[in-house]
């Protein structure tokens, strides 16, 4: 029996999911601005017509299709593309077609909602006049984020090869600009120096990405580096060493982390972010655990086809995390011969502290598993504090503050939660002002080491 209140949406995997990009244009989410423009670049070296959205401009419009109870990365994105489909549909007139359009929107199984992003944003578009047509396209943990389906199938080991290169070099690009802002010669010089860069990069990547892009890319990224060294100023004294963790989208996104970095270097901050590849490399751990528990219950109820199958996912998941991990080596053993940035973890790392403390487990598969044993490591490795950040509501995010907050005030290190919606909370500037004050006693006390992983 059907409801005349039931609003009935046509929600159908025909417009959701692993589809073609094709000759269509392809929408990417801006989540943080390098890695999204040179995955854009990437994407275009191998045909695709790529274009990362301007974002925080349609938060009104994501509110107004948006209940407040979903995760507020979800609004955010949502947002940022309705107001695209508005601008596109007042430049083009009646010429717009939904259909030569595809919104790029990965997902990720777990007990939280990154999964859901993509269905709803599907029944959002669905309730619209004209929208039905416009695709989600979309990658899954589930297979290593694999781009198969996505573009020609003869292509898709090197596309994964450009865009695992793209994204380790946006994420030393990002580190790059928090180690040498906080000590430029004078203001602005490193926000022109990473503008420029990320354009010189593109560039790159999009001319020599379907070939073999290492060498150009990260020659042109060692170039930028350099430059980096040649405006620090060698006069100011080393500051307080502050990492931050949490949610990605969240610590990533400026708009609606309301500028974190830039407020905290304010304060006297110099800031290490993690990283973009930490939660690439990690959904390749996890798939690697996951695969081998498989294997072991297999074997322990013999059952060969699960056998099979768990070691076909082994290698799958084993062979991307090796490369992906190697190449992140790679680059930043060139990067840091010119410029001393913060190196970046193994996930085995994180799961070893875990695994010796017993505050968390890897058997929970959210970013709690990363941010949790992130902040432990920052405070045994020279950091001066760190900072959780993550959207209102969020569960992860939530889950490690209630882990950590005790045992940090055990460790009597400076520790703040910082949750985020579109709202401005008074009192966050004084909270950070305060906690900047504890970091800097911590500098006093402990001094600083620079950060090699
Ligand atoms: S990590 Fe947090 S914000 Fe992201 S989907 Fe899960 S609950 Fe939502």
């Amino acid at each position: 029996m059907e409801s005349a209140n039931v609003l009935q949406m046509p929600t159908s995997t025909k417009t959701v999911g692993k589809l073609q990009l094709g000759k269509n244009k392809v929408l990417i989410p801006e989540m943080n601005r390098s890695s999204a423009h040179l995955f854009a670049a990437a994407l275009r070296a191998f045909a695709a017509d790529a274009q990362v959205l301007e974002t925080g401009r349609g938060l009104e419009l994501g509110k107004k299709f948006t209940s407040g109870k979903e995760c507020f990365p979800c609004l955010v994105t949502l947002g940022d593309l309705l107001y695209f489909v508005e601008e596109e549909r007042r430049r083009l007139g009646a010429a717009f077609r939904a259909d030569r359009y595809v919104f790029f929107m990965p997902e990720s199984e777990g007990p939280c909602r990154f999964g859901m992003y993509n269905k709803f944003q599907r029944m959002v578009l669905d309730s619209l006049p004209d929208l039905q047509g416009l695709k989600i396209s979309s990658l899954s943990n589930t297979d290593n984020y694999s781009p198969e389906g996505l573009i020609d199938p003869q292509k898709v080991q090197r596309f994964r090869k450009t865009a695992c290169l793209a994204m380790v070099v946006a994420d030393v690009l990002d580190r790059l600009t928090w180690r040498v802002r906080p000590y430029e010669k004078a203001g602005g010089l490193t926000d022109a120096l990473a503008e420029q860069g990320l354009h010189r990069l593109m560039e790159v990547v999009e001319r020599t990405g379907a070939e073999n892009p290492f060498d150009p890319v990260v020659g042109e990224l060692e170039k930028i580096l350099a430059a980096g060294q040649t405006i620090i100023d060698p006069a100011i004294p080393p500051k307080p060493l502050i990492g931050i963790v949490g949610e990605i989208f969240l610590r990533m996104h400026r708009r609606s982390n309301q500028d974190l970095i830039r407020l905290m270097e304010r304060y006297g901050a110099e800031v290490v972010n993690a990283s973009m590849a930490e939660w690439l490399n990690y959904v390749s751990y996890d798939g690697l655990r996951q695969a081998k528990r498989k294997l072991r219950l297999g074997l322990r109820l013999l059952r060969p086809r699960q056998v099979k199958e768990s070691i076909r996912e082994m290698l799958g998941f084993g062979v991307n995390l090796l490369f992906q991990e190697r190449t992140q080596q790679a680059v930043f053993k060139r990067a840091r011969r010119r410029l001393d940035i913060a190196g970046d973890h193994r996930i085995s790392h994180l799961e070893k502290i875990l695994r010796e403390t017993g505050d968390f487990s890897f058997d929970i598969p959210t970013e709690a598993s990363l941010s949790i044993p992130g902040i432990i490591h920052c405070a045994r490795n020279g950091y001066n504090g760190v900072v959780n950040v993550y959207p209102f509501t969020c569960m992860p995010g939530t889950t490690t503050s209630a882990v950590v907050r005790p045992i940090m005030h055990e460790l009597g290190f400076p520790f703040l939660d910082t949750p985020y919606d579109d709202s401005i909370q008074p009192n966050r500037e004084t909270a950070i002002r305060t906690f900047m004050y504890q970091a800097r006693q911590n500098l006093q006390r402990h001094g600083r080491k620079w950060p090699t992983t």
